[in-house]
């Protein structure tokens, strides 16, 4: 914890070193460094982590440095980072957590006060970035006169704390509307942005991208000459405009969070004061305004789901295994090139993976090819890759029409249709194909994996695993990893090491139908059709949703899925679990009548060019309940099936369960999950 008289430390003097003129303050992970021309070179470098973060000593050491820098009158100060894709990537969050309402003052005073110190020095000072600038890294890059950001692709700019529901207070609210104007400061502080470099030098939050070779040359010639005029940001930046932009912005977010992300209404209220007037009120508006925010159950909910994302990235699944014995994955194949065989092929050329896209003939193949193209032509668009770097990947899958060898393919995926018998007969001719070590996953969204191990022709069952992505691929961030009775421990930890190499995150789940996700997701969704059958309107219903802070009601989303393959999904669970999974009559009937959602233009709604209608062949008497308790009502089974699950075993921890309901299905988030949502968490 920080303490004042940890602050009250001072810079020791040592000897000097390699190109330094003098080394000072040899600290622990910052290092003071005197260069030619009394040049002061500030680098963040933490000693045992592979990221710089703003935690408490960090702090002290940095004051520390200050005060060495101006008693040894240095000409210039650099900041810069020896980790090589981290600047700083923010505040240490483990520690905020941890976190009582005086010390979280002290901390919130003490870095104000820090930077605000950077940004008095009568020196020219400059912060030369390279990788992840977040949160209080671009906060006292903020503070310097002038910011150089190399090209490489991990340096990413932006200041996330609304993500986590609070807001920049180390002067990021006061200093960013200032550089950029209030606009773009606001979308970038609401929107928890995290900028490229080329994209920050054009929004101006950076003053020139150079290449990683010449970050610290370009830096030391900077800082060493004077400083930049800085644009006047005045039109937007007075009293007058900032209330008219306030009042515009609020009204835009409250449609969208409809008031359930209260840091985004105090952001607004700070920044749009911030871009002006007194410093020093401003930065007392952000200390306040981030004290109150820490205490909402939303900061509180949105903080625990950034550490279960952490812990996703790392947890293990069988420590006897070691990582470094499992092979790597580099050559796959995928089976059937439909919505989800074509997303995910996709996906893994995009990382660098070599993929066969098989299907049972050349038009079903010519499609998912093109479904591909489409997924990289998209890529290109957002600028994730040129076009070159998509070209390139692009080539790297295989169409195929006929079967193939598949001996060389460390991994393969089926997600050809939702049909056991198919998937039996498939599995078992992989077997023949491949080699006994290729792991041999499917994507399936329900059926039991245990099955397809046991199916004649099927041989070693302990590399075949459950792969189950999401709808969209490229967008949804959970896998679930489905271990049968005979996966093997080393396949388990091959497959979690393979997700997270690809950027997804991953749950271990035990195979049962439906696994997790859907197991939880489905009661709501039948639940919802059968308020349709009592007589609610899908858009009351999706509404209450909506409201409680879903992305999606659940009446539409049963049209996005497909009601066909809701109905399937489900019946597969009523099988497996009986008559709280059976289908509501609407959704038979609708099926019957063809409208099977979205992709027919009717399903529960009408839709025209993909935007849904309100369909008013549901005419209904008046509702018996009100929109917070259809909420209530509906959340609460999926906390009923959410705790069968854990009773169940198939997942070990409520935490689990909150992350994959976030990741999968976009759970409100700043309800931490349907565990945290009943009471029911405890952190991992
Ligand atoms: P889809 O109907 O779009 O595609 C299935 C493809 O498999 C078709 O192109 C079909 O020709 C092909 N196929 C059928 N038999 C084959 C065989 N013997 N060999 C090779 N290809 C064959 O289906 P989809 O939506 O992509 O779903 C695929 C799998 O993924 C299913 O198991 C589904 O439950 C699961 N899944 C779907 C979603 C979703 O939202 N669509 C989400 C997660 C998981």
């Amino acid at each position: 914890m920080i303490t004042p008289t940890l602050f009250k430390q001072e810079a020791e003097r040592s000897g000097g070193s390699g190109g330094a003129r003098s080394k000072v303050a040899l600290a622990h992970n910052i290092h003071l460094d005197m260069l030619e021309g009394d040049i002061a070179l500030v680098t963040f470098d933490h000693p045992t982590k592979s990221a710089n973060i703003f935690d408490a000593r960090t702090l002290v050491e940095l004051e520390v440095a200050l005060k060495a820098v101006t008693r040894l009158r240095a000409k210039g100060l650099v900041f810069m980072s020896s980790k090589p894709t981290i600047f700083i990537a923010g505040a240490d969050l483990e520690a905020l957590a941890t976190y009582g309402e005086e010390e979280l003052d002290h901390l919130i005073r003490k870095g104000q006060e820090i930077f605000q110190s950077v940004a008095e020095l009568k020196i020219p000072t400059v912060a030369a970035i390279n990788g992840a600038c977040l949160g209080g890294g671009l906060e006292l890059s903020l503070a310097c006169d002038v910011r150089i950001a190399t090209d490489d692709k991990s340096t990413k700019v932006g200041l996330p704390e609304t993500m986590l529901g609070i807001l920049p207070a180390w002067g990021g609210s006061t200093r960013l509307p200032r550089l950029v104007g209030l606009p773009t400061a606001l979308d970038l502080i609401l929107g928890g942005k995290q900028l490229t470099a080329k994209h920050a030098l054009k929004l101006g939050v950076v003053d020139r991208v150079v290449p990683k070779e010449r970050l610290r040359e370009v830096a030391l010639e900077t800082v060493a000459k004077t400083l930049p005029d800085r644009k006047s940001n005045f039109l937007t930046n007075n009293p007058l405009s900032a209330a008219a932009i306030r009042k515009i912005v609020e009204k835009k977010t409250l449609d969208r969070s409809r008031g359930n992300y209260p840091a985004l209404e105090e952001s607004i209220e700070v920044v749009t004061r911030g871009g002006f007037g007194s410093i020093a009120e401003s930065l007392e508006r952000e200390r306040e305004a981030v004290l109150r925010l820490s205490a909402t159950e939303a900061a509180k909910n949105l903080m625990r789901v950034f550490r279960l994302q952490e812990w996703a990235k790392k947890f293990r699944y069988d420590t006897a295994v070691n990582p470094r014995e499992l092979e790597p994955i580099t050559s796959t194949a995928v089976i059937g090139a439909g919505v989800m065989g074509s997303g995910i092929a996709q996906w893994f050329a995009a990382r660098g993976m070599s993929v066969i896209l098989r299907d049972i003939d050349e038009g079903r193949v010519a499609a998912g090819f093109k479904s591909v193209k489409r997924l990289f032509d998209s890529a290109v668009k957002k600028r994730i890759f040129t076009s070159h770097d998509a070209m390139r990947r692009m080539d790297l899958v295989a169409p195929s029409a006929t079967p193939v060898s598949l001996a060389g393919c460390d991994l393969v995926v089926e997600a050809a249709v939702e049909d056991l018998a198919i998937k039996k007969t498939i599995f078992a001719d992989l077997c023949e194909r491949s080699s006994e070590k290729t792991i041999l996953a499917t994507n399936t969204s329900a059926l039991p994996i245990s099955e397809l191990c046991e199916a004649p022709g099927v041989t070693h069952p302990e590399r075949i695993v459950g792969l189950h992505f999401f709808n969209p691929v490229s967008r949804m961030k959970l896998v679930e990893i489905v271990v049968t009775e005979h996966t093997s421990p080393e396949v388990v930890e091959s497959m979690l090491a393979f997700v997270r190499k690809i950027g997804k995150l991953p749950v271990v789940v035990k195979d049962s139908p439906g696994f997790l996700v859907n197991r939880i997701l489905m009661p709501y969704l039948i639940e919802a059709g059968k308020l349709v059958d009592r007589g609610y309107k899908p858009e009351v219903i999706d509404e209450a949703m909506l409201n409680f802070g879903m992305p999606m009601g659940p009446v539409r989303l049963l049209d996005e899925v497909g009601l066909d393959v809701a109905a399937h999904v489900g019946g597969t669970m009523r099988e497996a679990f009986g008559d709280r999974f059976e289908l509501p009559s609407v959704l038979t009937s609708l099926i019957k009548n063809g409208r099977l959602g979205r992709k027919t233009g009717h399903g529960f709604y009408e839709y025209e060019k993909g935007k849904a209608l309100r369909d008013r062949s549901f005419a209904h008497p008046p509702e018996q309940m009100t929109r917070p308790e259809i909420a209530s009502y509906l959340v609460n089974l999926m906390v009923d099936e959410a705790r069968l699950c854990l009773k169940e075993g198939v997942v070990k921890t409520a935490d689990e369960i909150d992350l994959a309901m976030i990741l999968g299905t976009g759970f409100a988030p700043f309800r931490g999950g349907p565990m945290a949502f009943a009471g029911d968490t405890k952190t991992v």
